[in-house]
């Protein structure tokens, strides 16, 4: 790593501290710490000199989400913030699909990715002509959307959701049939918990999928009184042996409301890492997997993105895409406050 900086040794061992109050609770040393703090620091300089926000999913390293993010979420709250601000950069630690739904809502804002490889699974498994397709084989049936979709997916479906708002979604639809994609699992899920018939596509995340239900019960059996909370994007078998599913900012008020305790996140490690830190008195345990596109966010490419981005890093979209997929984002907002008879 570079040694040479432009802060002075005062300045360093300060962000060290600040740093390795929060990092320690990962295993981070005092020297990790140190290590990174000219990168946290340069960051967060340039952060002010350019007018940048950074947000950053659950899922990001540690070191991205305690060093030099300002708004840290899941997808629902951080469409929230990107919705809400005035920065005039935002830079997008997450995956792509998610940097396009922070463009859609601010068009005129420059919006960057630091790694354009930051794909998704979900997002990849399914293109606005295989909805078209969809909606020409069920007419008349809404067409719910997970936000793990591309910009132009978006674009074409009636109504965009989020884990955390999703199962409210769908009850307040019209009708009894509902298209949701592209996830199988949490469309199963979700016709379970909504009582509905869910006609659904065959796409599943790579990390969530990778959960069995021996996982779980393992768990249970070493550690008695654990609490099992699971992301709706896992399998229907393994969310029927948990006490919670639900999406990250979901899991995060559950333990929140219970209190210290011993909890097992079944989903991808970034977000135990992150409560890890946020509540220590609590201790989490058992498997987490890994999303390899989320990883491929690092500090280093972030500084390189807002130092100079090189062009296909810069998210853009076609007008009429963003106006399409706009209405699919508003309309999210407005239908999880209450039933709507028809799709306007
Ligand atoms: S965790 Fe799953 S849903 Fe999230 S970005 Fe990775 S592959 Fe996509």
């Amino acid at each position: 790593m570079e040694t040479k900086t432009m802060f002075s040794e005062e300045e360093i061992e300060k962000e060290t501290d600040r740093l390795y109050e929060h990092l320690q609770e990962v295993g981070w040393t005092r020297e990790d710490c140190k290590l990174i703090a000219p990168l946290t620091l340069e960051i967060n300089k340039l952060k002010k000199e350019k007018n940048a926000i950074i947000l950053a999913h659950s899922y990001m390293r540690p070191q991205i989400i305690f060093g030099i993010a300002d708004h840290v979420g899941d997808s629902y709250g951080l469409s929230k913030a990107a919705k809400e601000t005035d920065a005039e950069i935002i830079v997008f630690c997450g995956v792509e699909f998610m940097a396009e739904t922070a463009k859609i809502l601010n068009p005129d804002k420059t919006v960057i990715i630091p790694d354009r490889e930051a794909g998704c699974s979900l997002a990849d498994s399914i293109t606005a002509k295989d909805v078209l397709e969809l909606k020409k084989k069920y007419p008349g049936i809404p067409v719910a959307c997970y936000i793990n979709t591309t910009a132009e997916v978006k674009a074409v479906c009636d109504v965009c959701v989020t884990s955390s708002n999703a199962e409210r979604i769908l009850k307040n639809l019209p009708g009894d049939k509902v298209i949701f994609v592209p996830d199988k699992h949490m469309g199963r899920n979700l016709a379970k918990s909504t009582g509905k018939e869910i006609i659904i596509w065959d796409g599943k995340c790579i990390a969530h999928d990778e959960f069995q239900e021996e996982h779980v019960k393992e768990v249970r059996k070493m550690f008695p009184g654990v609490k099992i909370l699971a992301h709706a994007e896992c399998d229907p078998s393994v969310v029927s042996l948990v006490d919670l599913v639900a999406g990250t900012s979901g899991m995060i008020k559950y333990i929140k409301e219970h209190g210290a305790g011993t909890y097992m996140l079944v989903t991808e490690c970034g977000l135990s890492d992150r409560l890890q830190v946020e509540f220590p008195e609590s201790k989490f345990v058992g498997t987490c997997m890994i999303c390899p596109y989320m990883k491929k966010i690092t500090l280093k490419k972030i500084l390189d993105a807002l130092k100079n981005p090189s062009p296909d890093l810069i998210i853009e979209l076609r007008p009429e895409v963003i106006e399409k997929a706009k209405k699919s984002l508003e309309r999210m907002f407005i239908i999880e406050k209450g039933p709507v008879e028809k799709i306007e």
